[in-house]
């Protein structure tokens, strides 16, 4: 149970109602900020406008998947008003309290380090990024689906990455009867794909493997489908970009040339909030206990 810690939790999507819904079960005390146009009520959950919460008071602070954008402001699909999260504010909080977040940006970074404050960013941790590599996959298909005229089954599939979203990308593709081939860089990916019975190729050859794809599906976070990539592709190939914003596609030029390519964010909190908070969730609330029970540990 996570008895008598108190909590802010910042807007964001749905997958936040269900990290709500887990950390009230679990008995936390909860602020929500940014949820006023919510209907539903939450016992144990106060909706609380950012100037009206006492930081000194919280143990942690838990904000959206994407944390803040590079001015401090906070996403939120349940509120109009604007939430900013300044270095002031954390000042404020006691030492040991700590600020969740799925990734990071250079404003986070610099005001969670400018204030000492811990900033733990849940997507690093491979438990987190596995789990949530399931519903991305879900929610890839169904862009693909919604975005072509032919089937999965027989396309030519190329993958460019094999991480955690990479791996699970090139399996399911490949278990619906697409001819994948993987792009990575390293000489054990490409020995994994094999493996895996896939098609491997180094991504300094990219140019020359995409000349008959009909999917690209990219899941690495740097400029990789460049101009020059995308003009050896077929007119029909769907590009479809997992990377986070603003992806590893040139857009401008894809648009140019008439070939479609989707940035394709935050797939998991559109096509399973519920699953995706889910995993958010228990591990959230794993950390928290971790953190409870070593600070009740120093006081005894
Ligand atoms: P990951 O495990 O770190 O994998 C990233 C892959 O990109 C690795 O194969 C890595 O290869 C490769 N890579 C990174 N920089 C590269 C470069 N400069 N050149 C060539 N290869 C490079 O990350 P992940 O968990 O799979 O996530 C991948 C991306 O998807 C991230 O941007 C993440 O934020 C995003 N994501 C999006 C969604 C969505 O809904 N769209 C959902 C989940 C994650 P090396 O090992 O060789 O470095």
């Amino acid at each position: 149970m996570l008895t008598g810690m108190q909590i802010a939790v910042f807007g964001g999507d749905a997958r936040q109602l269900e990290i709500i819904r887990q950390l009230t079960e679990h008995d936390a005390k909860l602020s929500l900020i940014g949820f006023e146009q919510l209907d539903h009520a939450f016992s144990g959950a106060t909706k609380e406008k950012i100037d009206e919460i006492d930081f000194s008071a919280q143990d942690a602070i838990i904000l959206p998947v994407r944390g803040t954008d590079l001015e401090g402001h906070i996403d939120t699909i349940f509120s109009s008003e604007k939430i900013t999260l300044k270095k002031e504010m954390l000042e404020e909080l006691p030492p040991h309290a700590i600020i969740f977040s799925g990734i990071s940006n250079p404003y986070l970074d610099e005001i969670t380090k400018e204030t000492n404050r811990r900033l733990v960013k849940l997507f690093e941790r491979d438990d987190v990024a596995i789990y949530n590599s399931i519903p991305t996959v879900e929610g890839t298909i169904m862009m693909v689906i919604q975005h072509t005229d032919f089937t999965i089954h027989g396309s030519n599939v190329a993958v460019l990455g094999l991480g955690r979203v990479g791996v699970t990308v090139a399996r399911t593709f490949q278990a619906l009867g697409a001819k994948v081939s993987v792009g990575a860089r390293k000489s054990e990916h490409k020995a994994r794909i094999i493996e895996m019975g896939l098609t491997a190729f180094d991504l300094n050859d990219l140019e020359a493997n995409v000349k008959d794809v009909d999917i690209c599906i990219n899941t690495i976070p740097a400029q990789i489908v460049t101009a020059s990539v995308i003009s050896k592709m077929p007119a029909h190939t769907l590009i479809i970009d997992l990377a986070s914003k603003p992806g590893g596609t040139d857009f401008r030029y894809a648009e140019k040339r008439g070939v479609k390519a989707l940035l394709a964010p935050s797939l998991p909190g559109i096509v399973a909030p519920k699953t995706a908070g889910q995993i958010q969730a228990s591990v959230l609330i794993k950390l928290l206990r971790e953190d409870m029970k070593k600070r009740e540990e120093n006081q005894s």
